[in-house]
């Protein structure tokens, strides 16, 4: 919708909102309105080199969308802890010279606009439970189980940011002691046990102990167990392979293990998980929503929550931190 259709749809400026997500290889920014549907994308690629020529390439994209659609609300999705301000990045893992850096005060001088940071987790479970599988709800956990595992808390209707941007940082809950070492200097973090990259690594474990039980999942990529990624894993399961299925079993038994923790930490009435592994569907769900009552404190005493797909895939990031800005 150009913005000159605007007086005759009845929307006004300033219910629509920008949203720009910043991934590792793209920045996608979208014009979002207040039922979540997306008018219009833009994008350019991330430039490696981080820093000050990715905050000019935010301001590229967001002027871009702001040629057709006028609107004050400007909100940019990221990965990291972000200042529970919203305008600093205080630590970006994969993204050069962002560390520390005022994000919102860097656009207002490249360009004028006035804008937002979130956190990359919190502005997808944000869309999901305003335009998701988690609508309506005023308590939502949202895990994502990609490379690494993503967390979020909607909290009584507001995201939980804490007091220095690193709350809800769920992936780095140790759940084994003296476990896996992970990236963030700890061993047995959640995410060694559930994500992608853990998924991959207890498949070529258990495929290296009985190699004749994968030549079908092998097939998949070049044949060897180097060559198997996650994606093989899931295909293969929903086409019914036993071990790939097996695989994914393992993964959601650790995923639901956390989940009752958080459970009662937080008592969701509703846990969403997205991420890539979520393309397995039920082969993960039904094995996380079993071990959550397997380890569930108190259980049979209170009500549990229900485990659930993500719905908006992967522009919730996009929606949910336009859709933040508003507020
Ligand atoms: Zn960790």
């Amino acid at each position: 919708m150009a913005n000159s259709d605007l007086a005759s749809s009845g929307l006004t400026s300033s219910d629509l909102a920008i949203g720009v997500d910043i991934g590792g290889t793209k920045v996608l920014g979208g014009v979002v309105d207040t039922n979540g549907s997306i008018l219009r994308t833009f994008r350019e690629d991330t430039p490696r080199e981080g820093g000050d020529a990715l905050n000019r390439v935010i301001a590229s994209v967001v002027t871009e969308l702001l040629s057709t659609h006028k609107t004050e609300n400007i909100g940019i999705s990221a990965a990291g802890l972000v200042s529970s301000d919203r305008q600093t990045m205080l630590g970006a893992p994969n993204i050069k010279d962002w560390d520390g850096v005022n994000i919102a005060q860097a656009l207002n001088k490249i360009c004028g606009i006035n804008s937002i940071v979130e956190n990359d987790a919190n502005s997808a479970a944000w869309a999901e439970r305003v335009y998701g599988a988690g609508k309506g709800q005023e308590n939502v956990i949202m895990i994502t189980v990609g490379t690494g595992l993503g967390g979020a808390a909607i909290v009584d209707g507001k995201p939980l940011r804490g007091a220095n941007g690193t709350g809800a940082e769920f992936g780095h809950m140790r759940v084994v002691p003296d476990g896996e070492l992970c990236g963030c200097g700890i061993r047995g973090c959640y995410e060694q046990y559930a994500s992608g990259t853990a998924l991959v690594r207890q498949a070529k474990a258990a495929i290296s102990q009985n190699p004749d039980s994968a030549r079908d999942l092998l097939a998949r990529g070049d044949g060897t167990i180097a060559g198997l990624v996650g994606s093989h894993i899931t295909d293969a399961a929903r086409a019914g392979d036993r071990l790939a299925i097996a695989i994914l079993q393992n993964s959601g038994d650790w995923l639901g293990q956390g989940i009752a923790t958080l459970a009662m930490l937080f008592d969701p009435s509703i846990v969403v998980i997205g991420g890539g592994v979520i393309d397995a569907g039920e082969l993960l769900l039904e094995p996380a929503r079993k071990a959550m009552m397997r380890e569930m404190p108190f259980v049979g005493k209170h009500p549990v929550p229900e485990i659930v797909a993500a719905k908006l895939g992967n522009e919730a990031g996009l929606v949910g931190a336009a859709d933040l800005s508003r507020n």
